[in-house]
């Protein structure tokens, strides 16, 4: 059983007004991450219902993705795969551009990174518009991959990134 309540994790995330721009309230995982306790019973949580053996390999998504994909990756004992801003990879790549709360974006995959009929689980800190992770889908689907869900830290509801995902099971712990 998960260590942790929801409620204790929603008590950390901080919440910092107008950055990076004017209007934006930045949910801050920082003071999650640096609570053992609280970080442990967030990966407990984000990786509750996956069955050990369901999945090939964990994708996470530049940045913060990373740090729960790769700490999911190591709990399962799968694989880890990075989509990264554009420009960051160092091997052939596939791109796909895309717009975001602030500002808009390009993201990368190499293209031998998931292999066809793989079964790969995105992770990210937060949904907030859907556009990072419907891009990140696109990719993964350009590679064949067999996108079996989609789980977040935090969703921002109320910019509905869910209805660009609507072909996946989509999942959050903390929801505003
Ligand atoms: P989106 O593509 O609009 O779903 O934006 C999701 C990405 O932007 C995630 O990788 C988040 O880390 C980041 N992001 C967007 N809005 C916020 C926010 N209010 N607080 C923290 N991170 C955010």
């Amino acid at each position: 059983m998960p260590s942790v309540s929801i409620a204790d994790i929603e008590a950390a995330i901080r919440n910092v007004p107008d950055f990076p721009k004017p209007g934006i309230q930045f949910k801050d995982i920082t003071p999650v991450l640096a609570d053992g306790r609280l970080f442990s019973g967030v990966m407990d949580l984000m990786l509750e219902g996956v069955k050990p053996g369901s999945v090939d390999k964990i994708v996470g998504i530049d940045a913060r993705g990373f740090i729960f994909g790769a700490a999911a990756a190591v709990k399962m004992g799968v694989g880890f795969v990075p989509v990264r801003k554009k420009g960051k990879l160092p091997w052939a790549t596939h791109e796909q551009s895309y717009d975001l709360e602030y500002g808009s974006n390009t993201m990368a995959i190499h293209i031998d990174a998931v292999h066809p009929g793989e079964r790969v689980l995105l992770l990210d800190d937060l949904l907030a518009t859907g556009g990072t992770a419907a891009a990140t889908v696109k990719l993964l689907e350009k590679l064949g991959a067999k996108i079996v869900g989609l789980n977040f830290l935090i969703e921002l509801k109320f910019l509905d990134g869910r209805a660009r995902l609507a072909d996946f099971p989509v999942r959050s712990l903390v929801a505003y």
